[in-house]
Protein backbone atom coordinates (compact mmCIF):
# COMPACT_ATOMS: atom_id res chain seq x y z
CA UNK A 1 0.00 0.00 0.00
CA UNK A 2 1.26 3.36 -0.75
CA UNK A 3 2.17 5.41 2.20
CA UNK A 4 3.09 9.01 2.22
CA UNK A 5 5.11 10.51 5.04
CA UNK A 6 6.20 14.04 5.70
CA UNK A 7 9.50 15.28 7.34
CA UNK A 8 11.99 17.95 6.91
CA UNK A 9 12.66 18.42 3.54
CA UNK A 10 16.86 19.17 4.03
CA UNK A 11 17.85 19.62 0.45
CA UNK A 12 16.13 19.92 -2.71
CA UNK A 13 15.08 17.81 -5.79
CA UNK A 14 13.05 14.60 -6.51
CA UNK A 15 14.47 11.07 -7.10
CA UNK A 16 12.60 7.75 -7.28
CA UNK A 17 15.20 4.51 -6.72
CA UNK A 18 15.29 1.13 -4.47
CA UNK A 19 15.50 1.54 -0.87
CA UNK A 20 18.56 0.74 0.79
CA UNK A 21 17.87 0.06 4.52
CA UNK A 22 20.49 0.52 6.40
CA UNK A 23 19.94 -1.07 9.72
CA UNK A 24 22.85 -1.00 12.28
CA UNK A 25 21.82 -3.80 14.27
CA UNK A 26 24.48 -5.31 16.08
CA UNK A 27 26.29 -8.77 15.21
CA UNK A 28 25.70 -11.63 18.12
CA UNK A 29 29.08 -11.33 19.93
CA UNK A 30 29.85 -15.61 20.94
CA UNK A 31 30.64 -16.43 24.62
CA UNK A 32 33.37 -18.92 25.65
CA UNK A 33 35.34 -20.01 28.10
CA UNK A 34 39.01 -19.25 27.20
CA UNK A 35 42.56 -20.78 28.60
CA UNK A 36 45.14 -18.36 28.18
CA UNK A 37 44.25 -14.20 28.91
CA UNK A 38 47.04 -13.10 27.83
CA UNK A 39 46.52 -14.73 24.05
CA UNK A 40 43.20 -12.98 24.22
CA UNK A 41 44.98 -9.73 25.23
CA UNK A 42 47.26 -10.17 22.47
CA UNK A 43 44.39 -10.88 19.81
CA UNK A 44 42.90 -7.26 21.52
CA UNK A 45 45.80 -5.46 21.20
CA UNK A 46 45.76 -6.91 17.47
CA UNK A 47 42.36 -5.65 16.81
CA UNK A 48 42.67 -1.88 18.11
CA UNK A 49 45.67 -1.82 15.78
CA UNK A 50 43.93 -2.25 12.74
CA UNK A 51 40.80 -0.09 13.86
CA UNK A 52 43.81 2.71 14.17
CA UNK A 53 44.27 2.07 11.24
CA UNK A 54 41.12 2.27 10.13
CA UNK A 55 40.84 5.32 12.10
CA UNK A 56 44.14 6.91 10.58
CA UNK A 57 42.79 6.16 7.20
CA UNK A 58 39.21 7.98 7.98
CA UNK A 59 40.97 10.86 9.42
CA UNK A 60 43.24 11.53 6.19
CA UNK A 61 40.07 10.92 3.85
CA UNK A 62 37.54 12.95 5.33
CA UNK A 63 39.84 15.68 5.71
CA UNK A 64 40.91 15.53 2.10
CA UNK A 65 37.49 15.11 0.93
CA UNK A 66 35.57 17.63 3.25
CA UNK A 67 37.76 19.40 5.06
CA UNK A 68 39.41 19.26 8.94
CA UNK A 69 36.27 20.25 10.91
CA UNK A 70 34.78 16.82 10.15
CA UNK A 71 37.80 14.95 10.15
CA UNK A 72 37.72 15.56 14.62
CA UNK A 73 35.10 13.54 15.48
CA UNK A 74 37.49 10.62 14.15
CA UNK A 75 40.29 11.84 16.03
CA UNK A 76 37.75 11.92 19.40
CA UNK A 77 37.11 8.09 18.43
CA UNK A 78 40.99 7.37 18.10
CA UNK A 79 41.18 9.13 21.84
CA UNK A 80 38.79 6.65 23.12
CA UNK A 81 40.64 3.77 21.13
CA UNK A 82 43.74 4.29 23.50
CA UNK A 83 41.60 5.31 26.81
CA UNK A 84 44.12 4.06 29.21
CA UNK A 85 40.92 2.84 31.34
CA UNK A 86 39.03 0.93 29.05
CA UNK A 87 42.03 -1.56 28.22
CA UNK A 88 43.06 -2.19 31.85
CA UNK A 89 39.40 -2.79 32.78
CA UNK A 90 39.42 -5.20 29.97
CA UNK A 91 42.71 -6.79 30.73
CA UNK A 92 41.56 -7.07 34.61
CA UNK A 93 38.20 -8.79 33.31
CA UNK A 94 39.83 -11.06 31.19
CA UNK A 95 42.16 -12.39 34.34
CA UNK A 96 38.64 -12.64 36.73
CA UNK A 97 36.09 -13.61 34.14
CA UNK A 98 38.16 -16.53 31.58
CA UNK A 99 35.92 -15.13 28.79
CA UNK A 100 36.58 -14.45 25.39
CA UNK A 101 38.14 -11.02 24.77
CA UNK A 102 34.45 -10.25 22.18
CA UNK A 103 32.37 -11.09 25.38
CA UNK A 104 34.76 -8.72 27.36
CA UNK A 105 34.67 -5.70 25.54
CA UNK A 106 31.22 -6.07 24.49
CA UNK A 107 29.81 -6.16 27.87
CA UNK A 108 32.46 -3.54 29.34
CA UNK A 109 31.28 -1.18 26.51
CA UNK A 110 27.80 -1.94 27.37
CA UNK A 111 27.55 -1.02 30.99
CA UNK A 112 29.52 2.34 30.02
CA UNK A 113 26.96 2.99 27.64
CA UNK A 114 23.96 2.35 30.33
CA UNK A 115 26.29 4.40 32.76
CA UNK A 116 27.31 7.41 30.76
CA UNK A 117 23.21 7.20 29.28
CA UNK A 118 21.84 7.90 32.84
CA UNK A 119 23.85 11.22 33.42
CA UNK A 120 21.89 14.35 32.68
CA UNK A 121 24.83 15.87 30.93
CA UNK A 122 23.95 15.38 27.25
CA UNK A 123 27.96 15.68 26.53
CA UNK A 124 28.11 12.04 27.95
CA UNK A 125 24.66 10.93 26.09
CA UNK A 126 26.64 12.00 22.65
CA UNK A 127 29.51 10.34 23.58
CA UNK A 128 27.61 7.34 24.08
CA UNK A 129 27.23 6.83 20.02
CA UNK A 130 31.07 7.14 19.78
CA UNK A 131 32.35 4.59 22.32
CA UNK A 132 29.51 2.18 20.76
CA UNK A 133 30.97 3.14 17.11
CA UNK A 134 34.74 2.40 18.48
CA UNK A 135 33.60 -0.91 20.03
CA UNK A 136 32.03 -1.96 16.94
CA UNK A 137 34.96 -1.46 15.13
CA UNK A 138 37.13 -3.39 17.20
CA UNK A 139 34.52 -5.92 17.38
CA UNK A 140 34.33 -6.34 13.88
CA UNK A 141 38.16 -7.30 13.44
CA UNK A 142 37.87 -9.44 16.56
CA UNK A 143 35.54 -11.31 14.72
CA UNK A 144 36.66 -10.99 11.06
CA UNK A 145 33.20 -9.80 9.90
CA UNK A 146 32.78 -5.48 8.26
CA UNK A 147 30.40 -3.67 9.97
CA UNK A 148 27.85 -3.21 8.26
CA UNK A 149 28.58 0.37 6.42
CA UNK A 150 27.67 2.37 3.04
CA UNK A 151 30.86 2.12 1.13
CA UNK A 152 30.11 0.96 -1.72
CA UNK A 153 25.73 0.51 -2.27
CA UNK A 154 25.11 -2.68 -4.60
CA UNK A 155 23.17 -0.01 -6.98
CA UNK A 156 22.05 3.50 -7.28
CA UNK A 157 19.69 3.79 -4.11
CA UNK A 158 17.69 5.75 -1.95
CA UNK A 159 19.63 5.56 1.79
CA UNK A 160 16.99 4.97 4.54
CA UNK A 161 18.09 4.84 8.44
CA UNK A 162 17.26 5.68 11.50
CA UNK A 163 20.14 7.97 12.24
CA UNK A 164 23.48 8.00 9.96
CA UNK A 165 26.20 8.56 12.65
CA UNK A 166 29.38 10.49 11.41
CA UNK A 167 31.33 7.28 10.13
CA UNK A 168 28.04 6.52 8.16
CA UNK A 169 28.19 10.14 6.35
CA UNK A 170 31.87 10.25 6.00
CA UNK A 171 32.60 6.66 4.39
CA UNK A 172 28.90 6.81 2.31
CA UNK A 173 29.43 5.80 -1.65
CA UNK A 174 28.32 9.48 -2.94
CA UNK A 175 28.19 7.64 -6.45
CA UNK A 176 25.20 5.64 -5.64
CA UNK A 177 23.69 7.67 -2.79
CA UNK A 178 21.05 9.39 -4.83
CA UNK A 179 18.70 10.71 -1.88
CA UNK A 180 18.62 10.20 1.90
CA UNK A 181 15.90 10.09 3.81
CA UNK A 182 15.97 9.31 8.14
CA UNK A 183 13.65 9.11 10.99
CA UNK A 184 15.64 11.85 13.35
CA UNK A 185 17.19 14.84 12.16
CA UNK A 186 17.03 17.79 11.96
CA UNK A 187 18.19 20.75 9.00
CA UNK A 188 21.43 20.94 10.89
CA UNK A 189 21.97 17.53 11.28
CA UNK A 190 25.65 16.43 9.61
CA UNK A 191 24.01 14.22 7.12
CA UNK A 192 21.69 17.17 6.09
CA UNK A 193 24.64 19.55 5.75
CA UNK A 194 26.49 17.21 3.60
CA UNK A 195 23.27 16.48 1.28
CA UNK A 196 22.58 20.03 0.88
CA UNK A 197 26.27 20.78 -0.38
CA UNK A 198 26.52 18.14 -2.22
CA UNK A 199 22.81 18.56 -4.06
CA UNK A 200 21.77 14.65 -2.85
CA UNK A 201 17.56 15.38 -2.04
CA UNK A 202 17.22 14.42 1.32
CA UNK A 203 14.23 14.65 4.35
CA UNK A 204 15.19 13.80 7.32
CA UNK A 205 12.84 13.36 11.00
CA UNK A 206 10.35 11.15 8.89
CA UNK A 207 8.86 9.73 12.27
CA UNK A 208 8.96 5.13 11.82
CA UNK A 209 10.33 5.93 8.24
CA UNK A 210 12.54 2.87 8.64
CA UNK A 211 10.42 0.74 10.11
CA UNK A 212 8.43 1.31 7.20
CA UNK A 213 10.30 0.76 4.41
CA UNK A 214 11.38 -2.85 2.84
CA UNK A 215 14.98 -3.43 1.57
CA UNK A 216 14.56 -2.57 -2.38
CA UNK A 217 11.34 -0.97 -1.95
CA UNK A 218 10.69 1.87 -4.64
CA UNK A 219 10.38 5.19 -3.00
CA UNK A 220 10.16 8.70 -3.93
CA UNK A 221 11.95 11.68 -2.00
CA UNK A 222 11.27 15.42 -2.47
CA UNK A 223 13.60 17.10 -0.79
CA UNK A 224 11.55 20.09 -1.62
CA UNK A 225 8.73 19.35 -0.06
CA UNK A 226 9.87 17.01 2.54
CA UNK A 227 7.73 14.25 1.55
CA UNK A 228 8.71 10.40 1.21
CA UNK A 229 6.22 8.16 -0.38
CA UNK A 230 6.84 4.59 0.01
CA UNK A 231 5.57 1.65 -1.99
CA UNK A 232 4.52 4.12 -4.87
CA UNK A 233 1.56 3.29 -7.32
CA UNK A 234 2.06 3.67 -10.46
CA UNK A 235 0.41 6.42 -11.36
CA UNK A 236 2.05 8.40 -8.40
CA UNK A 237 5.42 7.34 -10.30
CA UNK A 238 4.19 8.91 -13.15
CA UNK A 239 3.52 12.31 -11.62
CA UNK A 240 6.44 12.33 -9.98
CA UNK A 241 8.64 11.66 -13.04
CA UNK A 242 6.94 14.98 -14.49
CA UNK A 243 7.68 16.63 -11.66
CA UNK A 244 11.30 15.50 -11.58
CA UNK A 245 12.07 16.09 -15.03
CA UNK A 246 10.54 19.87 -14.49
CA UNK A 247 12.59 20.17 -12.03
CA UNK A 248 15.63 18.93 -13.50
CA UNK A 249 15.60 20.42 -16.86
CA UNK A 250 14.66 24.12 -15.12
CA UNK A 251 17.57 23.60 -12.58
CA UNK A 252 19.87 22.74 -16.06
CA UNK A 253 18.26 25.72 -17.95
CA UNK A 254 18.91 28.48 -15.50
CA UNK A 255 22.74 27.00 -14.67
CA UNK A 256 23.38 27.64 -18.33
CA UNK A 257 21.80 31.11 -18.34
CA UNK A 258 23.36 32.01 -15.54
CA UNK A 259 25.26 35.24 -16.39
CA UNK A 260 28.48 36.70 -14.63
CA UNK A 261 28.39 40.17 -13.10
CA UNK A 262 25.80 41.52 -10.94
CA UNK A 263 22.17 40.65 -11.34
CA UNK A 264 20.33 43.54 -12.79
CA UNK A 265 16.23 44.75 -13.39
CA UNK A 266 15.05 44.54 -16.57
CA UNK A 267 15.37 48.58 -16.38
CA UNK A 268 18.98 48.14 -15.68
CA UNK A 269 19.02 48.50 -11.52
CA UNK A 270 21.62 46.42 -9.92
CA UNK A 271 20.63 43.88 -7.25
CA UNK A 272 23.02 42.13 -5.41
CA UNK A 273 22.40 38.06 -5.34
CA UNK A 274 24.66 36.28 -2.90
CA UNK A 275 24.94 32.94 -1.01
CA UNK A 276 24.35 31.79 2.59
CA UNK A 277 26.61 29.20 3.16
CA UNK A 278 27.88 26.71 6.25
CA UNK A 279 30.97 25.43 5.54
CA UNK A 280 33.56 25.62 3.21
CA UNK A 281 32.71 22.68 1.23
CA UNK A 282 30.17 25.01 -0.26
CA UNK A 283 32.36 27.22 -1.96
CA UNK A 284 32.02 25.59 -5.45
CA UNK A 285 28.27 25.54 -5.63
CA UNK A 286 28.30 29.14 -4.99
CA UNK A 287 31.17 29.91 -7.43
CA UNK A 288 29.13 27.59 -10.09
CA UNK A 289 25.81 30.08 -10.17
CA UNK A 290 27.72 32.86 -10.15
CA UNK A 291 27.19 34.59 -6.14
CA UNK A 292 28.47 37.68 -6.16
CA UNK A 293 29.53 37.26 -3.06
CA UNK A 294 28.78 35.60 0.30
CA UNK A 295 25.82 37.36 1.87
CA UNK A 296 25.68 35.27 5.35
CA UNK A 297 28.45 32.30 6.28
CA UNK A 298 26.81 30.52 9.34
CA UNK A 299 30.05 30.62 11.30
CA UNK A 300 28.19 28.00 14.03
CA UNK A 301 28.33 25.06 11.80
CA UNK A 302 32.36 24.68 12.33
CA UNK A 303 31.19 24.24 15.82
CA UNK A 304 28.86 21.65 15.78
CA UNK A 305 28.64 17.96 15.28
CA UNK A 306 31.91 17.79 17.32
CA UNK A 307 33.92 17.64 21.04
CA UNK A 308 35.40 21.13 21.24
CA UNK A 309 35.84 24.62 20.10
CA UNK A 310 37.54 24.83 17.13
CA UNK A 311 40.59 27.15 17.79
CA UNK A 312 41.66 30.55 16.76
CA UNK A 313 43.41 28.85 14.27
CA UNK A 314 41.36 26.77 12.68
CA UNK A 315 38.44 29.63 12.14
CA UNK A 316 41.35 31.47 10.65
CA UNK A 317 41.79 29.19 8.07
CA UNK A 318 38.12 28.33 7.32
CA UNK A 319 37.50 32.53 7.05
CA UNK A 320 40.42 33.05 5.17
CA UNK A 321 39.92 29.68 2.68
CA UNK A 322 36.37 31.31 1.81
CA UNK A 323 37.52 35.34 1.67
CA UNK A 324 40.41 34.07 -0.74
CA UNK A 325 37.95 31.91 -3.01
CA UNK A 326 35.70 34.81 -3.38
CA UNK A 327 37.66 37.90 -3.59
CA UNK A 328 37.04 40.45 -4.82
CA UNK A 329 33.59 39.51 -3.80
CA UNK A 330 32.79 40.07 -0.45
CA UNK A 331 32.09 37.10 2.28
CA UNK A 332 29.93 38.27 5.25
CA UNK A 333 31.11 36.55 8.05
CA UNK A 334 28.46 36.20 10.73
CA UNK A 335 28.98 35.66 14.47
CA UNK A 336 28.33 32.38 16.05
CA UNK A 337 24.69 31.87 16.18
CA UNK A 338 24.71 29.24 18.78
CA UNK A 339 21.54 28.42 20.79
CA UNK A 340 17.52 28.22 19.49
CA UNK A 341 17.36 25.35 17.33
CA UNK A 342 21.45 24.67 17.48
CA UNK A 343 22.26 23.31 20.62
CA UNK A 344 26.23 22.52 21.47
CA UNK A 345 26.78 20.38 24.51
CA UNK A 346 30.74 21.05 24.62
CA UNK A 347 29.50 24.73 25.05
CA UNK A 348 26.87 24.36 27.56
CA UNK A 349 24.57 25.75 25.37
CA UNK A 350 21.71 22.37 25.78
CA UNK A 351 17.47 22.74 26.23
CA UNK A 352 16.08 25.61 27.63
CA UNK A 353 12.00 26.06 27.57
CA UNK A 354 11.98 28.70 25.56
CA UNK A 355 14.75 27.94 23.40
CA UNK A 356 14.61 30.68 20.85
CA UNK A 357 13.59 33.51 23.51
CA UNK A 358 16.98 32.25 25.54
CA UNK A 359 20.69 31.94 25.70
CA UNK A 360 21.91 32.50 21.80
CA UNK A 361 24.10 34.40 19.01
CA UNK A 362 25.69 37.59 20.73
CA UNK A 363 24.07 37.04 24.48
CA UNK A 364 25.84 33.70 24.20
CA UNK A 365 28.84 35.46 22.60
CA UNK A 366 28.90 38.53 25.06
CA UNK A 367 29.26 35.90 28.38
CA UNK A 368 31.77 34.20 26.97
CA UNK A 369 34.37 36.31 25.49
CA UNK A 370 36.91 33.22 25.83
CA UNK A 371 35.21 31.89 22.46
CA UNK A 372 33.71 35.57 21.17
CA UNK A 373 37.30 37.07 20.79
CA UNK A 374 39.35 34.31 19.55
CA UNK A 375 36.48 34.42 16.82
CA UNK A 376 36.82 37.94 16.18
CA UNK A 377 40.45 37.57 16.03
CA UNK A 378 40.18 34.49 13.38
CA UNK A 379 37.60 36.86 11.23
CA UNK A 380 39.91 40.20 11.74
CA UNK A 381 43.03 38.00 10.81
CA UNK A 382 40.95 36.68 7.63
CA UNK A 383 40.26 40.00 6.21
CA UNK A 384 43.68 40.23 4.99
CA UNK A 385 42.88 37.41 2.76
CA UNK A 386 40.21 39.08 0.90
CA UNK A 387 37.11 41.15 0.92
CA UNK A 388 35.83 40.40 4.82
CA UNK A 389 32.69 42.01 6.31
CA UNK A 390 31.59 41.22 9.95
CA UNK A 391 27.99 41.02 11.02
CA UNK A 392 26.37 40.29 14.57
CA UNK A 393 22.97 38.35 14.51
CA UNK A 394 20.27 38.77 17.13
CA UNK A 395 20.67 42.69 17.88
CA UNK A 396 18.27 43.66 19.91
CA UNK A 397 19.53 47.46 21.28
CA UNK A 398 22.05 49.82 20.95
CA UNK A 399 23.64 48.93 23.85
CA UNK A 400 24.20 45.35 22.43
CA UNK A 401 25.29 46.31 19.41
CA UNK A 402 28.14 49.14 21.34
CA UNK A 403 28.71 46.17 23.39
CA UNK A 404 29.87 43.80 20.39
CA UNK A 405 31.43 46.39 18.87
CA UNK A 406 33.61 46.80 21.68
CA UNK A 407 34.97 43.55 21.76
CA UNK A 408 35.89 44.06 18.62
CA UNK A 409 37.87 47.31 18.87
CA UNK A 410 39.55 45.26 22.22
CA UNK A 411 40.28 42.59 19.51
CA UNK A 412 41.64 45.17 16.72
CA UNK A 413 43.76 46.99 19.41
CA UNK A 414 45.33 43.75 20.55
CA UNK A 415 45.82 42.50 16.61
CA UNK A 416 47.75 46.35 16.41
CA UNK A 417 50.34 45.78 19.29
CA UNK A 418 51.27 42.44 17.69
CA UNK A 419 51.32 44.07 14.28
CA UNK A 420 49.35 41.52 13.04
CA UNK A 421 47.79 42.73 9.54
CA UNK A 422 44.33 42.64 9.13
CA UNK A 423 41.51 45.18 6.77
CA UNK A 424 41.23 48.36 8.77
CA UNK A 425 37.95 49.81 6.62
CA UNK A 426 36.61 45.79 7.66
CA UNK A 427 32.32 46.68 7.65
CA UNK A 428 30.58 45.58 11.11
CA UNK A 429 26.86 44.84 10.02
CA UNK A 430 23.83 44.12 12.27
CA UNK A 431 21.09 41.53 11.43
CA UNK A 432 18.00 43.00 11.79
CA UNK A 433 16.03 39.87 13.21
CA UNK A 434 14.30 40.94 15.95
CA UNK A 435 10.78 43.20 16.56
CA UNK A 436 13.03 45.90 18.74
CA UNK A 437 15.42 46.60 16.50
CA UNK A 438 13.48 47.02 13.62
CA UNK A 439 11.60 49.60 15.34
CA UNK A 440 14.94 51.22 16.37
CA UNK A 441 16.47 50.74 12.99
CA UNK A 442 16.94 54.88 12.84
CA UNK A 443 19.23 54.56 15.13
CA UNK A 444 21.43 50.91 14.92
CA UNK A 445 21.84 52.67 11.42
CA UNK A 446 24.20 55.05 13.38
CA UNK A 447 25.98 52.54 14.59
CA UNK A 448 26.94 49.80 11.80
CA UNK A 449 27.96 50.08 7.89
CA UNK A 450 25.06 47.65 6.71
CA UNK A 451 22.03 45.74 7.24
CA UNK A 452 20.80 42.33 6.64
CA UNK A 453 17.21 41.03 7.55
CA UNK A 454 17.29 37.95 8.88
CA UNK A 455 13.21 37.23 8.13
CA UNK A 456 13.43 33.62 9.26
CA UNK A 457 13.67 34.56 12.83
CA UNK A 458 12.26 38.11 12.56
CA UNK A 459 8.96 36.60 11.10
CA UNK A 460 9.07 33.95 14.21
CA UNK A 461 9.74 36.64 16.21
CA UNK A 462 6.84 39.26 14.79
CA UNK A 463 3.84 36.78 14.44
CA UNK A 464 4.91 34.76 17.92
CA UNK A 465 5.33 31.47 15.93
CA UNK A 466 8.46 28.82 16.58
CA UNK A 467 10.10 28.13 13.32
CA UNK A 468 10.72 25.12 13.96
CA UNK A 469 7.53 24.10 15.46
CA UNK A 470 5.38 22.12 12.54
CA UNK A 471 2.16 22.10 14.36
CA UNK A 472 1.83 25.90 13.62
CA UNK A 473 4.26 25.99 10.69
CA UNK A 474 0.65 27.30 8.98
CA UNK A 475 0.60 30.60 10.61
CA UNK A 476 4.46 31.36 9.45
CA UNK A 477 3.50 34.09 6.41
CA UNK A 478 6.23 36.29 5.56
CA UNK A 479 3.46 37.96 3.37
CA UNK A 480 2.11 39.16 6.71
CA UNK A 481 1.42 42.72 6.44
CA UNK A 482 2.91 43.30 10.13
CA UNK A 483 6.35 41.57 8.31
CA UNK A 484 6.20 43.42 5.49
CA UNK A 485 5.76 46.50 7.30
CA UNK A 486 8.71 45.83 9.65
CA UNK A 487 11.20 45.38 6.23
CA UNK A 488 9.80 48.99 5.15
CA UNK A 489 10.77 50.43 8.09
CA UNK A 490 14.32 48.92 8.24
CA UNK A 491 15.09 49.59 4.49
CA UNK A 492 13.27 53.57 4.66
CA UNK A 493 15.94 53.74 7.85
CA UNK A 494 18.83 52.24 6.19
CA UNK A 495 18.02 54.76 3.34
CA UNK A 496 17.64 57.99 5.06
CA UNK A 497 21.32 57.19 6.69
CA UNK A 498 22.44 56.03 3.33
CA UNK A 499 23.73 51.95 4.46
CA UNK A 500 22.83 48.70 2.44
CA UNK A 501 19.72 46.88 3.37
CA UNK A 502 19.95 42.77 2.20
CA UNK A 503 17.98 40.04 3.51
CA UNK A 504 19.63 36.85 4.33
CA UNK A 505 16.42 34.53 5.47
CA UNK A 506 15.00 32.41 3.38
CA UNK A 507 12.49 34.65 1.85
CA UNK A 508 15.19 36.44 -0.18
CA UNK A 509 15.21 32.81 -2.32
CA UNK A 510 11.26 32.72 -3.00
CA UNK A 511 10.79 34.17 -6.11
CA UNK A 512 7.63 35.01 -5.51
CA UNK A 513 8.60 37.85 -2.74
CA UNK A 514 11.29 39.33 -5.33
CA UNK A 515 9.36 42.16 -6.81
CA UNK A 516 7.92 42.77 -3.48
CA UNK A 517 11.33 43.46 -1.61
CA UNK A 518 12.59 45.14 -4.24
CA UNK A 519 10.08 47.57 -3.81
CA UNK A 520 10.29 47.73 -0.63
CA UNK A 521 13.93 49.20 -1.03
CA UNK A 522 15.79 46.10 0.07
CA UNK A 523 19.87 45.75 -2.23
CA UNK A 524 20.62 42.79 -1.92
CA UNK A 525 19.62 39.04 -1.49
CA UNK A 526 21.46 36.15 0.31
CA UNK A 527 20.11 32.65 -0.65
CA UNK A 528 20.98 28.94 -0.78
CA UNK A 529 22.43 28.68 -4.16
CA UNK A 530 20.82 26.25 -4.95
CA UNK A 531 17.71 28.73 -5.97
CA UNK A 532 19.75 32.10 -6.39
CA UNK A 533 19.67 30.79 -11.01
CA UNK A 534 15.75 31.52 -10.42
CA UNK A 535 16.18 34.56 -8.71
CA UNK A 536 18.59 36.29 -10.98
CA UNK A 537 16.10 35.42 -13.87
CA UNK A 538 13.45 37.09 -11.57
CA UNK A 539 15.25 40.12 -11.19
CA UNK A 540 16.08 40.22 -14.87
CA UNK A 541 12.04 40.34 -15.75
CA UNK A 542 11.63 43.05 -12.95
CA UNK A 543 10.77 47.07 -13.17
CA UNK A 544 11.89 48.57 -10.15
CA UNK A 545 8.84 51.59 -11.25
CA UNK A 546 6.45 48.63 -11.11
CA UNK A 547 8.27 47.17 -8.16
CA UNK A 548 7.79 50.37 -6.01
CA UNK A 549 4.04 50.38 -6.88
CA UNK A 550 3.58 46.88 -5.87
CA UNK A 551 5.42 47.57 -2.58
CA UNK A 552 3.34 50.34 -1.86
CA UNK A 553 -0.16 48.66 -3.11
CA UNK A 554 0.92 45.63 -0.57
CA UNK A 555 1.65 47.80 2.05
CA UNK A 556 -1.56 49.32 2.07
CA UNK A 557 -3.50 45.21 2.11
CA UNK A 558 -5.14 43.69 4.96
CA UNK A 559 -4.28 40.27 4.84
CA UNK A 560 -1.19 37.84 3.66
CA UNK A 561 -3.62 36.39 1.83
CA UNK A 562 -4.68 39.45 -0.19
CA UNK A 563 -1.26 39.87 -0.39
CA UNK A 564 -0.32 37.04 -2.11
CA UNK A 565 -2.91 36.94 -4.00
CA UNK A 566 -1.06 40.36 -5.83
CA UNK A 567 1.98 38.77 -5.74
CA UNK A 568 1.10 35.58 -7.56
CA UNK A 569 -1.13 38.21 -10.24
CA UNK A 570 2.08 39.91 -10.49
CA UNK A 571 4.24 36.70 -11.32
CA UNK A 572 1.54 34.91 -13.84
CA UNK A 573 1.54 38.80 -15.64
CA UNK A 574 5.59 38.45 -15.82
CA UNK A 575 5.17 34.65 -17.13
CA UNK A 576 7.88 33.87 -14.82
CA UNK A 577 5.50 31.27 -12.92
CA UNK A 578 7.58 28.56 -12.22
CA UNK A 579 7.59 25.40 -10.19
CA UNK A 580 11.43 24.66 -9.85
CA UNK A 581 10.60 25.88 -6.98
CA UNK A 582 6.79 24.96 -6.28
CA UNK A 583 7.87 23.77 -2.44
CA UNK A 584 11.48 24.26 -1.56
CA UNK A 585 9.35 25.17 1.46
CA UNK A 586 10.77 28.63 1.70
CA UNK A 587 7.85 29.36 3.68
CA UNK A 588 9.41 28.51 7.14
C1 LIG B 1 17.40 34.47 9.71
O1 LIG B 1 17.04 34.43 10.88
O2 LIG B 1 16.68 34.85 8.77
C2 LIG B 1 18.77 34.06 9.34
C3 LIG B 1 19.22 34.23 8.12
O3 LIG B 1 19.53 33.47 10.28
P1 LIG B 1 19.34 31.95 10.78
O4 LIG B 1 18.41 31.27 9.82
O5 LIG B 1 20.71 31.35 10.79
O6 LIG B 1 18.76 32.16 12.13
MG1 LIG C 1 18.45 34.25 12.47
Amino acid sequence: MEISLHGIGVSPGIVIAPALVFLKSRWEVPQYDIESPERELCRFNRAVDAAREDLTRLVRQTTEGLGKTHADIFYAHLMLLDDVAIHEEVRERLIADRKNVEHVLDGLAKRYAKAMEAVEDPRFRERTSDLMDVTDRVLGHLLHVEKPNLKSLPQPSIVVAHELSPSDTASMDMENTLGLAMDVGSATSHSAILARALEIPAVVGVQHLSSHVAPGATIIIDGSEGVVIVNAEDATIERYRGAQARFELRRATLLSATETGPSRTEDGVEILTQTNIELPIEIPHSLKVNAEGIGLYRTEFLFLNRNEVPSEEEQYEAYSAVARALRPLPVTLRTIDIGGDKLVAHLQVLHEDNPQLGWRAVRFCLARPDIFKPQLRAMLRASAHGNVRIMFPMISGVEELRDVRRVLDEVRADLDAANVPYDRDVKVGSMIEVPSAVMIADLLAKECDFFSIGTNDLIQYSLAVDRVNEKIAHLYEPAHPGVLRMISRVTTAAVARGIPCGICGEMAGDPLYTELLLGLGVTSLSMSPIVLPVIRAEIASIRMAEARQVAIDALGMSTAREVKELLHRRSEARGTVDDYLAGVGLEG
